[in-house]
């Protein structure tokens, strides 16, 4: 027994800073944009190797296994089994599920010594379809769901915000193999299930939306979005309701492609307003929010269609500058009007409709945009949607217009920004198919095996995490992923024994609770010290000094607490276990 427990492995929390590697700037990189990127940075958590390419430092990596930690856990828990495959991947597999051909520049392609060609993997649905296909012969293996944490590779256009676009991240893929559709879907929920868990636990504000789910016909696809102001995304949700969809999915929505949406709205009173300005002072609605105005065809009269911008770009087209159109407009004429206006893709849909676009923190927050309207003095505002309404958007735009279309429910529509941070699809038989994977059924029958496949992004969680969740101080972590959940900060030890002694006590005691906890015992005076414990963001602070003992005491900060408080040495414990 002694033997076994001297060469079981053991989590060691906790760290002298002394024995750490920490390393700080005050001064904000220029290259820089976003507040994760540069605090990432500062705090010393990630260096720049190349072009999307960053090396983790032991703070950073902290966080990283944190947050694999947790995701493994929630994967172990909802039955998934993780493997490991090769980054590396042999072209003849993207052959033959037809991927080499059609996958861009995105993919990192290289050779061998043998002039073999091989991809550096951005996605493992080849090698995974390759080892089911060879693993599993009978349904009664089946379901089984395969995962790994692994390194991907993608030759992304833009790399940028640091680890939150790299080309080179980690990533959470996961694939099940189910027999029937049925058997799918609950794979599927149990993964919506697991992801929510991670997220919940990580203490992140996120959303799941429904994607687009490609040329898969019925599918689903969801992705998980942390809300941030600067995310790359767009996401649509209902305030009451449960709908929920990334921009392109809503776009496609409004276009009444589905058969499924529509949107009414209702004219407010514009007298005399026909330019961003002035519907801007009208309304009260700073400039800056960039509302654009666009004169768009509709299907019998003209419809104003106001776009919002994050860009700061006013350009407002007449209806003169606009090209002839078709009614109902083709995307082709779309595409000439967005050209002519120089606005968003997906802005205007095929009817005419414009979906607004609100690029900005303030104009997110306003849950009532304005959107256009096609009489005089007259524009539309709060619009709202309804997921069973079967007729087809172009009515009900004109209807809404004309001013009797039927009142919908389903709440107001709201766009905020996010970060995709998590996505879960039905793949169907796609691979399986194209690839041969099947299994003998109850009757000895080969049946083509469905799949879905389940990503995270683990490292832009780090990233995504801190946009979430900083101050002007530095970041602010989320106790689960943070690289320490507690400080201890003596003051003045090199000259008191009595706060060494003191400090050296609640280490262990904080150990051996099971907090991770860092012990600054560098020789730094108190503000260099606390700004740098601040910086990291570490969420539990506890100031030893002679005052405070002398009364038997602490000084405690809560991370997200605007001040300390002086808690009895006793409560320490209760304030983090
Ligand atoms: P994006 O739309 O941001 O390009 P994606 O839809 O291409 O992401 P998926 O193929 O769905 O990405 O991959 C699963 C997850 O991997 C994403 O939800 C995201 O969290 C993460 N991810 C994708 N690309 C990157 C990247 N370049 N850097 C860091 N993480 C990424
Ligand atoms: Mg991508
Ligand atoms: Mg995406
Ligand atoms: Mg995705």
């Amino acid at each position: 027994m002694a033997r076994y427990t001297e060469h079981r492995t053991i989590e060691i929390k906790g760290m002298r800073a002394s024995q750490f590697h920490i390393s700080t700037a005050k001064e904000t990189p220029n290259d820089a944009e976003i507040a994760s990127h540069q605090l990432m940075l500062r705090a010393g958590l990630i260096r720049r190797l190349g072009s999307g390419l960053y090396s983790w430092l032991p703070l950073g990596l902290r966080v990283v296994r944190k947050i694999e930690a947790v995701v493994r856990e929630e994967m172990n828990k909802a039955g998934a089994l993780e493997v490991l495959m090769p980054s590396i991947q042999p072209s003849e597999l993207w052959q033959e599920s037809g991927r080499w051909e059609k996958f861009g520049p995105e993919l990192l392609r290289l050779h061998d010594r043998h002039n073999r060609e091989y991809c550096v993997g951005p996605t493992h649905e080849e090698v995974i379809t390759d080892i089911a296909r060879r693993e599993i012969k009978s349904y009664r293996q089946l379901p089984l769901n395969f995962y790994q944490i692994q390194t991907k590779f993608r030759d992304e256009v833009r790399p940028r915000f640091g680890v939150m676009r790299a080309r080179e991240f980690i990533m959470k893929d996961g694939y099940s193999f189910n027999l029937g559709a049925e058997s799918l879907q609950q794979s599927f929920d149990q993964m919506h299930v697991a992801y929510c868990n991670v997220f919940d636990r990580m203490g992140l504000t996120y959303r799941a939306v429904e994607a687009d789910s490609g040329s898969i016909g019925g599918a689903q696809s969801r992705e998980f979005h942390v809300l941030a102001d600067s995310g790359e995304d767009a996401v649509v949700y209902s305030t009451e309701g449960e709908y929920a969809a990334n921009m392109e999915k809503a776009v496609a929505v409004s276009q009444g492609t589905r058969g499924e949406a529509s949107q009414a709205m209702e004219t407010i009173d514009t007298p005399g307003v026909h330019t961003i300005t002035e519907l801007a002072t009208q309304l009260d609605i700073d400039e800056s929010k960039c509302l654009k105005t666009l004169l768009v065809q509709g299907v019998e009269t003209p419809v104003i269609a106001l776009v919002l911008r994050g860009d700061h770009q006013l350009n407002e087209v007449k209806a003169e500058h606009l090209p002839e159109v078709a009614s109902p407009l083709t995307m082709a004429d779309a595409a000439a009007i967005k050209a002519a206006a120089n606005c968003d893709a997906g802005s205007i849909g095929p009817v005419g409709l414009s979906i607004p676009v609100i690029a900005d923190a303030d104009a997110a927050k306003m849950s009532d945009f304005v959107c256009g309207a096609n009489q005089n003095d007259k524009h539309l505002s709060g619009v709202n949607w309804d997921r069973d309404l079967p007729e087809p958007i172009v009515r009900d735009l004109r209807n809404v217009v004309e001013g009797d279309a039927s009142p919908v429910g389903g709440g107001t529509l709201k766009i905020v920004r996010g970060i995709e941070v998590g996505h879960i699809f039905q793949l169907g038989d796609t691979y399986s198919q194209s690839m041969g994977a099947s299994v003998l059924d109850e009757n000895g029958k080969p049946q083509v095996m469905l799949m879905g496949c389940y990503g995270i992004g683990i490292t832009r969680i780090a990233a995504a995490a801190i946009e979430q969740n900083n101050d002007d101080k530095g970041m602010i972590w989320p106790m689960a992923i943070a690289p320490f959940e507690a400080v201890i900060c003596p003051i003045n030890m090199v000259k008191s024994e009595a706060v060494k002694e003191a400090a050296e006590a609640l280490y262990n005691e904080l150990k051996e609770a099971g907090v991770d906890v860092l012990f600054d015992d560098r020789p730094l005076r108190p503000g260099a010290m606390f700004a740098d414990m601040e910086l990291i963001g570490i969420p539990h602070r506890f100031v030893v000094s002679d005052k405070l003992l002398a009364n038997n005491e602490i000084e405690y900060r809560d991370r997200t607490a605007a001040e300390s408080v002086i808690i009895p040495r006793a409560d320490v414990l209760s304030k983090i276990v």
